[in-house]
């Protein structure tokens, strides 16, 4: 399938790892140049140079904390109109709600809120006027069905789906679409980290844990960040313009519903 998107700009956030470089990946192998994100410019630069090794596209990096005003001003400056973004971030940290002061939801709310929201005003009226626009945010399985111990990831993310809920169907007709990617578990250094803390906590051997939740999914596995990327590049088609503010759940068939 072409996807219609060789010659076309992304700006990719979060993207040195895991889910965001798969996307980042994934649109640079259908002839997007990618400008991606991170803090650390060693692992940013790593993750550039594997993308242009593979692809042979454009590929621009910046290195800053997309949560701040001055890192998005960095991203901005470094692609100012960019046909696709993809928003994402690192997620909140896990614990107790008591535990949690205003700062904490706050820095919550600024991640993985506020962040892709000033993100969105920024480009959204510059792809309205060039008629073509794809947004796609990552969020959460947690937003669809809420894990105990990352309440402000439920919190924070869920107020992010609503809000880009309301302005996918202020945009859709001038061929601009905003979705949703939600996460269940897939194999990255997040995913490897939180069941490190996990398994130390409950006593067990990290390997094992992971396997034991593999083996809780109907898939029986985890994902792949690669599969995560080529649904991210879907979203991004030109095919995909009728698919407008949609919560996508990747997850092996975890969330137990008749339909979604
Ligand atoms: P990951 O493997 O840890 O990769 C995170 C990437 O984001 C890295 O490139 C990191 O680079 C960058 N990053 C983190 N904070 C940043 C910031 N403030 N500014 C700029 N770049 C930043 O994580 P992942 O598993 O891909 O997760 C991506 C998102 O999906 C997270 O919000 C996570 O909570 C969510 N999620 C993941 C899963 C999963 O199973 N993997 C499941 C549900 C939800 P630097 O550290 O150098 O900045």
């Amino acid at each position: 399938m072409d996807t219609g998107l060789s010659g076309k700009r992304a700006l990719v956030c979060a993207a040195s790892k895991g889910l965001g470089f798969a996307c980042a990946m994934g649109l640079a192998q259908e002839g997007v140049a990618v400008t991606i994100t991170a803090r650390t410019a060693s692992t940013l630069e790593e993750a550039a140079a594997a993308i242009r090794a593979a692809t042979g596209v454009v590929v621009t990096t910046v290195a800053g904390d997309i949560t701040t005003e001055a890192g998005r001003a960095q991203a901005l400056a470094a692609c100012p109109q960019p046909d696709i973004l993809i928003n994402n971030a690192g997620g909140p940290p896990p614990g107790d709600f008591r535990d949690w002061e205003r700062d904490a939801w706050i820095a919550a709310l600024d991640a993985n809120m506020l962040t892709p929201i000033f993100l969105m005003k920024a480009v959204v009226d510059g792809m309205i006027g060039r008629g073509f626009g794809r947004i796609v945010n990552i969020t959460s399985g947690s937003v669809k069905s809420p894990i105990a111990t990352l309440g402000m990831s439920n919190g924070a993310r869920a107020g992010l789906t609503g809000f880009s809920a309301g302005l996918a169907r202020q945009v859709a007709r001038h061929n601009v679409t905003i979705n949703n990617l939600l996460p269940g578990p897939f194999l990255t250094d997040r995913l490897r980290s939180n069941a490190r803390a996990a398994a130390e906590a409950a006593g067990q051997d990290v390997d094992t844990m992971l396997r034991e939740r593999a083996k809780s999914s109907p898939a029986g596995r985890v994902g792949n960040p690669t599969e995560f990327g080529a649904a991210c590049v879907f979203l991004c088609s030109a095919q995909a313009g009728f698919i407008v503010g949609q919560n996508l759940l990747l997850d092996g068939g975890a969330f137990n519903a008749t339909m979604g």
